[in-house]
Parts: structure tokens; sequence; C-alpha cells
């Protein structure tokens, strides 16, 4: 019973780490520095016993102790989710393997509510996660329940593979059934981004005009540009992806909540309008996933994961409504995380 006293304890330190990456990690600032937390509106650092897990947000009621502003739930929540489920980790694996265990749950953790708040799943986590689930499958055999490292290492890459392959194979199918459309342009067009309404904007590529209310009727709808160029908020970005959400502007350094874009031009090199199942992070993450606990749990996860997905699903649909200014985007991540 110790060992989950343990985890709990140490669940709940875990936690607190995991929220920093957590805000930082998508908003490309360092994890190590600024080393102290700071509060996200008004930028006081956080002393130490308001920064206790659990306790500290209890004890400030959620809210800053300078300007006041509600600290978002997601805090504690993370602080208790990571306590338990180290906990629980502690109940039924052993030492060692636990460590690795313990080290595969926060990844999925950050995972986790990144995807929840921003739609994607960092880079860091996925193909970090493909390499330490490698390594660590053959620090600690035991994850495979085998003793042999190259046992264990076979398992971990065949797990990996076979989970990015299967739902490589679902996303590929999901495009045939829904027709992702991709408009390809012969040459670079110019484009703009325009502000319409407090619920509708628009994206203008050489005078054709691709409407919000029009292509992102729904949450997880996106539409990507492949810029040449092009500018945001006065910053310079060169041939990659700018992902646009009912309510955001994803670029590969930054995330700009639509309301905040003042000025967006440049030249484009392709648009993908929505009808996708599934993003390639889905992917990256399941190949991660199945390099912890193998080809076995690769089946399992995406089973479990089809069955709450379609579930959630429908429950979303029944009770779909939305708009970038209010709604259950803000509620549940903490609108003051946004700059
Ligand atoms: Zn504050």
């Amino acid at each position: 019973m110790s060992g989950a006293l343990i985890g709990l304890i140490l669940g709940a330190i875990v936690g607190s780490f995991l929220n920093v990456c957590i805000y930082r990690i998508p908003r490309d600032i360092s994890v190590a520095s600024p080393s102290r937390s700071f509060c996200p509106n008004c930028g006081r650092q956080i002393p130490w016993r308001e920064n206790i897990p659990i306790l500290g947000w209890i004890l400030l009621s959620g809210r800053c102790s300078q300007c006041s502003k509600p600290i978002s739930l997601r805090y504690p929540l993370v602080e208790l989710t990571t306590a338990i489920l180290f906990a629980g980790c502690a109940l039924v694996v052993p030492f060692p393997t636990l460590l690795s265990v313990w080290i595969f749950t926060s990844l999925l953790i950050i995972a986790t509510f990144v995807d929840l708040e921003f739609l994607v799943i960092p880079d860091v986590v996925s193909k970090g996660g493909i390499v330490a689930g490698i390594l660590l499958s053959l620090l600690t055999p035991g994850l495979h329940h085998v003793d042999s490292r190259p046992a264990a290492a076979t398992q971990s890459i065949v797990g990996c593979l076979c989970g990015a392959a299967i739902l490589f194979l679902i996303g590929a199918l999901g495009r045939l059934a829904f027709g992702r459309h991709r408009i390809r342009l012969n040459a670079p067009a110019p484009f703009r981004f325009e502000i319409l309404s407090t619920e509708d904007a628009q994206i203008v590529i050489d005078e054709e005009t691709f409407r919000w209310q029009e292509y992102l009727a729904r949450r997880r709808d996106k539409i990507v540009v492949h810029v040449e160029d092009a500018t945001l908020n006065g910053r310079f970005y060169e041939n990659c992806d700018f992902t646009f959400f009912y309510d955001r502007v994803a670029t590969p350094r930054q995330t700009v909540p639509v309301d905040e874009v003042s000025a967006l031009a440049g030249h484009a090199a392709s648009i993908v309008l929505p009808r996708e199942a599934m993003g390639l992070g889905d992917v990256k993450l399941i190949a991660a996933i199945g390099a912890f606990i193998g080809w076995q749990g690769v089946l399992f996860t995406i089973a479990a994961a089809s069955f709450f997905g379609s579930t959630y699903g429908l429950i979303a649909a029944a009770a779909s409504r939305h708009e970038w200014s209010s709604g259950a985007v803000d509620a549940t991540s903490g609108r003051q995380d946004t700059r």
C-alpha cells in the first residue's frame, strides 16, 4: 500500500510539472525557463506555497492572489489525474517497470490536455514518445512482459509500426469515404485573412472566399493553408502550414486566437478544406503508444478509442453549437491561458 501512497504524492508533484508542459509546449515557451511558474494574466511569479499541487489551487479558491483572475480548473485536475493514475499503476506494475509506465502515463496526459485545448498533439510528445518507448523497452523489458531486452525492443518496434499502419489505413479509408478536399494552386496566389463579425471570418485566395460559417461548422474542423510566405501580426513565415480553426490560427511557431489576428496575408500554395477524419498527429501518437505497450495494446487502444470517440461524437453532435467569443472551449480550457 505504501507504493500507492508514494505514487499519489509523486503523481501530484509530477502533475504540477505536466501543467507547465501543457501550457508551455504548444505556446513554444521553454519548459526549463523561466523556471518559476507565472500567472498567465498578470505575469506574477507564483510563490512555492501557492504552487503546492492541488492544495495551492484550493487555498487560492482558484484565483490569482494578485490580479484575482480565475486560474483554470485544468491545473488541479491534471495534478489529481496524475496522482490517481500514478497510484493505480503502482498497485499493479512492479518496480522498475513502474518508472517507464509513469513516463508513458505522463506523455499521455500531456497529449490529452494539449489536444483538448489546441486540437494538436505536439511532436515532442508523439515523436519523442516513440523514441522513449523503444529506449524504455530496452531498459525495462517488463513493459512487454518479457525478460530479454532484444525481445522487448522487437515488441516495441512491432507495436509502433502496427499502430501507425492501422491508423494510417483508417485515415486513408476515411479520406476516401469523406472526400477530403485539397485545392492545389498552379502558382502561389495572394491570400489574406479577414474578420467579418464576432462569429464569422474568411480566407480570401485569389479573390475566392472561404467562409468560416460554411467550412468550420464543427469544433474539430480546420482549414489548412500551405503558405509560400505570410506575415501574421508582423511575424514572417515561409513555406509552412497555417491551420485555421474557428477560434484560432495555428502556425509552427505560435497559436493566435482569431480575434487577436490584426493582419495576416501572404501567398498560398494550396488549401485543404475540412472533411478529415484524423490527423497525422494521431498516427504518430498511436505509434508512440505501440512503442510502449506493443501491438496487442495498440489494438485495444484503437478499439477503446473508437468506442469512446463515437459515443462522444454522438453526444456532441446532439448538443453542437459554437461561438469563439464564449462557450464550451473557453469554459473548459481557461481563456486566461491565452496570451
Ligand atoms: Zn495574476
